[in-house]
């Protein structure tokens, strides 16, 4: 049996443990090839215009699959710990997904609501009907689940800039592909919330107890942790996104307040890899002018304490 599997949204998270897991119970696993223009373009004559990029990707994805597999596996996350949902859009990709598909292909989308075992485990058992070959494929598989408990090192000296985004934004390098690229050409050593404990990413200090969807808490508490240690913070908003323009407001200000260069790149199928570079360059001189400025305060006030002494 042929089970697809969408290279896209939560695939850039759990895309090891799903190949894992499925050919575990004995699917044959094919994942769709990755983002490119074409594939793009299959996704925008199935959803709305106004809907987001990685809505209109993963559409791609699942158009991409029809017609080379029997199954295809899209599970649908509710929500994670601490009743934190997924946005709408994310919920609703199963019902886009089964519109799309019609009677061509069947879905399995196991629902996961604070669990991810239990679904899988079900899911397993309509595709494979034994219970010990699910559950030794489902332990196998967990140790792709990716798990941070690390804490990066910051080193002095080092040209660092936060790329805040979804991890499916991120993960994709038809969409991230231009940002790394001019960030790591300029010298930045780039630094996402994928790279962060699950301690921090967890929290609900301050304004992250306010925020009620899972990804957007991640993103705005990698913001707040990441924000004094980077030269400057650029964010990546899908347009069409409510969760992610209300949280970039957010830390536009909080960024101004620390003097930190914010960019919000805002991204859809239209957006150029020129513009972006522009952008960024423009981003990265002013981050460059502040860290100067920076400088030039702390050498006079070392001058200054030096003349104090000496007087
Ligand atoms: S969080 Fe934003 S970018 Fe992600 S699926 Fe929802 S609307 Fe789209």
């Amino acid at each position: 049996m042929k089970v697809g599997i969408p290279r896209a949204l939560l695939y850039h998270r759990y895309g090891r443990f799903w190949e894992e897991f499925l050919a575990g119970i004995g699917a044959e696993v094919v994942v769709s090839r990755r983002t490119d223009k074409v594939l793009l373009q299959k996704g925008l004559s199935h959803v709305s215009s106004e809907i987001c990029l990685p809505i209109k990707i993963v559409a791609g994805h699942i158009e991409e699959l029809v017609g080379k597999i029997d199954v295809l596996f899209l599970p649908r996350l509710l929500w994670l710990e601490d009743k934190l949902y997924a946005c709408p859009k994310m919920i609703g990709i199963v019902d886009i997904a089964r519109m799309m598909t019609g009677d061509r292909v069947r879905v399995v989308a196991p629902k996961i609501q604070g669990s991810l075992w239990l679904p899988h485990f079900r899911a397993g058992m309509e595709l494979c009907h034994d219970p010990m070959r699910v559950a030794r494929a489902l332990t196998r598989a967990r140790r792709h689940i990716p798990v941070h408990d690390r804490t990066p090192l910051f080193p002095d000296g080092e040209k660092r800039v936060a790329l805040l985004g979804h991890f499916y934004n991120i993960g994709d390098d038809f969409i991230s592909r231009p940002m790394v690229d001019t960030l790591t050409g300029h010298g930045y050593r780039i630094c996402t919330k994928d790279e962060l404990p699950e301690s921090v990413l967890r929290s609900r200090q301050g304004f992250a107890r306010s925020i009620r969807w899972v990804y957007e808490r991640e993103l705005y508490n990698a913001f707040r942790f990441l924000v004094d240690k980077v030269d400057g913070v650029c964010m990546i908003v899908s347009m069409g996104c409510g969760p992610d323009s209300l949280v970039a407001e957010f830390m536009r200000d909080e960024a101004q307040r620390r003097d930190r260069p914010f960019l919000q790149l805002v991204i859809d199928e239209h957006t150029g890899t020129a513009g972006i570079v522009t952008r960024i360059e423009a981003f990265l001189e002013l981050a460059e002018r502040r860290q100067a400025r920076a400088l030039q305060i702390s050498d006079s006030r070392l001058k200054i304490g030096g003349q104090g002494r000496a007087a």
